[in-house]
């Protein structure tokens, strides 16, 4: 029996794990289940999936869960010390799919087990890459990438040489706003950037792939993972959604992994890895589809791309500017404070001022990287309130 914990279990990442876990219910003991706001949902699956532990993200839903999950024998907590401390306990295999920086520190509370870290939050290699490498390699943990692109990029690479390496090219859906001319995007709403045309996900990284800020993000992650330099890292816009990611090689030869947008075929081949089990996702048919597209994906269109590329060449803290930065707009763009290209412009003010006061090239510890996420939030304000 494998135990294992789910951070974030009741968003878009999280719920497809239970499903996929909930299948196998002998196979697994679940041991930490954690949420946000939704306690009725975390209640359910936690009653439902034996968890040992259930907690909310929030301090004044402590009581609500409480209540609902009375009689069930499972443990209830609240509040983001409460969150770690239940990350921070043993379990063979731990999905880190909260959303935003507030995934770090229960990612690397997880990784403190020396066990495996499925890692769908993104946001924690953006920001602190080198930091979670490492605290995994002390402890002895394995982090298995769960974003589509990133676990098609490690399949590609089993039993490869690093060094045989060319280049690595992720694929863009293109987002809700891939058709539509530039001069409209100022006029788009959070309603409608929150509409994917292949994936189905959560509200925020929905609208981060219209803007291309969650392709820019998946950049400095392969970056980050693969340890592989930015001039050898690209996307191309591909509307299918089918090829996920691509490997060239020195040979000449490209691997590339296909496979119906689904996410849980990431999440399955991270829950079973090293052994490749049967998923419950949708079968391609090559021939149905009958053409693969591709184009150029510009970066003077999505200078979020643009941006991606100057914070992996300047490493340090960037990313951490970058991706505070980025979380904030995206606040003040659904709140329908900004408008849609004015997210990225924001991002550049932040990145430009932080920059220049030499402040992202400082060592990198989790209270640098805290300490300039909330500079970058409070930078990105001031930024809006400038426009
Ligand atoms: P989501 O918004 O659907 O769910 C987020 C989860 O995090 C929920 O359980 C929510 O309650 C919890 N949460 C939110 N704020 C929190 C906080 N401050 N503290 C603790 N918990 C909090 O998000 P999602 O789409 O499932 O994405 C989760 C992560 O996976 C993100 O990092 C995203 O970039 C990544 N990812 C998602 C997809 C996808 O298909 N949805 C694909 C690739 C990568
Ligand atoms: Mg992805």
């Amino acid at each position: 029996m494998k135990s294992v914990s789910i951070l974030g279990a009741t968003g878009s990442i999280g719920q497809n794990t239970i499903d996929l876990i909930a299948r196998s219910p002998d196979a697994y003991r679940v041991v930490a289940l954690t949420g946000g706001r939704n306690v009725e949902k975390l209640a359910d699956d936690a009653r439902r999936l034996k968890a040992a532990i259930a907690v909310t993200a929030e301090p004044a839903l402590y009581a609500e869960l409480a209540e609902r999950l009375e009689g069930s024998g499972v443990e209830v907590a609240a509040g983001p010390q409460a969150l770690v401390e239940a990350a921070s306990r043993p379990a063979d295999w731990t999905m880190s799919a909260i959303i935003g920086s507030a995934g770090l520190e229960p990612g690397l509370a997880a990784i403190g087990n020396g066990a495996t870290l499925a890692l769908a939050n993104k946001e924690s290699l953006v920001c602190a890459g080198p930091l979670l490498l490492s605290e995994a390699k002390q402890a002895g943990a394995r982090i298995l990438p769960v974003d589509s692109e990133h676990s098609a990029i490690f399949q590609a690479l089993v039993g490869e040489d690093m060094a045989a390496v060319e280049r690595i090219t992720i694929t863009a859906s293109g987002g809700a706003f891939r058709d539509w001319p530039e001069e409209r995007l100022a006029e788009a709403t959070a309603a409608e950037a929150a509409t994917h045309p292949n994936w189905s996900m959560g509200q925020r990284i929905t609208i981060d792939s219209a803007s291309l800020f969650n392709k820019a993000m998946e950049l400095i992650e392969t970056h980050e993972f693969f340890g592989v330099p930015s001039s050898a890292i690209d996307a191309v816009i591909h509307p299918e959604s089918i090829v996920h990611a691509m490997v060239a090689f020195r040979d000449g030869a490209v691997l590339a992994h296909l496979g119906f947008p689904d996410m849980r075929h990431a999440i399955g081949y991270a829950l079973n890895w090293p052994d490749r089990l049967a998923l419950p996702v949708p079968r391609l048919d090559l021939v149905k589809l009958a053409s693969l597209t591709f184009r150029d994906a510009d970066e003077r269109r999505h200078p979020a791309l643009r941006l991606a590329r100057e914070v992996m060449d300047a490493g340090g803290l960037s990313g951490a500017a970058f991706n505070g930065a980025k979380e904030r707009a995206l606040d003040l763009f659904i709140e329908g404070r900004i408008t849609f290209p004015t997210m990225a412009a924001i991002v550049e003010r932040v990145l430009d001022r932080l920059s220049a006061s030499g402040d992202l090239a400082g060592a990198m510890t989790i209270e640098a990287v805290r300490d300039i996420d909330e500079r970058s939030r409070r930078l990105a304000d001031e930024a809006a309130a400038e426009r």
